[in-house]
């Protein structure tokens, strides 16, 4: 979990349903290769080339048009060579069948420990995805909050070890309830978007925003001290504030938030930091809202 944004939930959904689709192309291939191999049936001609692995259908995929999502992957290149394991090796039993030779255990063992390695690693990429797809919200495409412990965790345990400082800053949009009272939820839906994308474009690629609530986001600033972060989430704050959200047929609506900063400490666990920021922000909603307070570690705010 690196980047403000997680990938995007519809690009994933593609590689998913990519990945079904090859590994139910293979499961197809598999089967027709057993009918040749037990049946005596002839083998598909592409079946005893060389390059097999290029031409039956999940290779045309895999060396065709692989969803970027899929293609970028390491994982991605071990399961092209396991797959090309399987063919080279199916290949062989192919032709000792076909010139009426024996095949042995160990040989047929061989072949099929490779197909159901390849299948196997397919089968952990897919789960890779979907668990990509749980950690991430759907409606404004940032994290959710199954990851946020597990990020701030790591932080923590980084400054403990590293002595790398870290802020968390608790986000929450003013009188948000009268947008979606005045225009409808899905305008609501739209500021929450419009919100999330603000935040991702101007913060850092290291930093994390987490969708915490409804209308509330944490955002996770590793290597930033509370002076550095204040000035980071002032100008967010200005910037929100000062952003044009366009409305179809409805015109340009205006919103605010309200910002509530902690720094982790040595001396106290990573929900102790969420609760000084979150009673930094009743503090910015309780002083006009549209503001950025500080927590201060002698638990003053300013
Ligand atoms: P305050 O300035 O004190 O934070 O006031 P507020 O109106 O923002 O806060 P309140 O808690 O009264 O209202 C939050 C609203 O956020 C109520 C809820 O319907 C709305 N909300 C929560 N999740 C969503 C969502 O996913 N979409 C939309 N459109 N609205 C949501
Ligand atoms: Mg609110
Ligand atoms: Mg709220």
């Amino acid at each position: 979990m690196q980047n403000s944004l997680p990938a995007n939930t519809s690009d994933l959904l593609s590689a998913l349903r990519e990945l079904d689709a090859g590994i139910h192309k293979h499961t197809t291939w598999l089967k027709s290769l057993h009918r040749s191999l037990v049946c005596n049936s002839p083998p598909g001609e592409e079946d005893v080339l060389p390059d097999a692995h290029c031409h039956c259908q999940f290779g045309l995929w895999y060396y065709g048009q692989p969803h970027p999502e899929l293609r970028e992957r390491a994982c991605f290149e071990s399961i092209g060579t396991l797959h090309q394991a399987v063919h080279d090796n199916a290949r062989a039993l192919l032709c000792k069948s076909q010139d009426g030779q024996v095949i042995s255990t160990d040989e047929y063992n061989q072949f099929m420990d490779t197909a159901l390695q390849f299948k196997f690693e397919v089968g952990k990429l897919q789960g890779h995805i979907i668990n990509q797809i749980c950690v991430v919200d759907h409606l404004t495409g940032v994290w959710n909050r199954s990851g946020m412990q597990h990020k701030l965790e790591e932080e923590h345990d980084r400054m403990v070890r590293g002595g790398q400082p870290c802020c968390v800053c608790m986000v929450d949009l003013d009188d948000f309830k009268r947008i979606n009272d005045t225009y409808g939820h899905p305008v609501g839906d739209q500021v929450l978007r419009a919100t999330t994308q603000l935040l991702n474009d101007k913060l850092r690629k290291y930093d994390a925003i987490f969708r915490y609530g409804g209308e509330e986001f944490l955002l996770c600033l590793p290597g930033s001290v509370l002076e550095d972060a204040l000035v980071l989430m002032e100008r967010l704050r200005s910037e929100l504030a000062a952003l044009p959200i366009e409305i179809k047929d409805k015109g340009v609506i205006h919103v605010s938030a309200s910002f509530g900063l902690a720094m982790m400490s040595l001396d106290e666990n990573v929900a102790s930091t969420i609760e000084q920021a979150d009673h930094a922000l009743l503090s910015a909603k309780a002083n006009g809202r549209n503001r950025v307070c500080v927590w201060r570690l002698d638990g003053r705010l300013p």
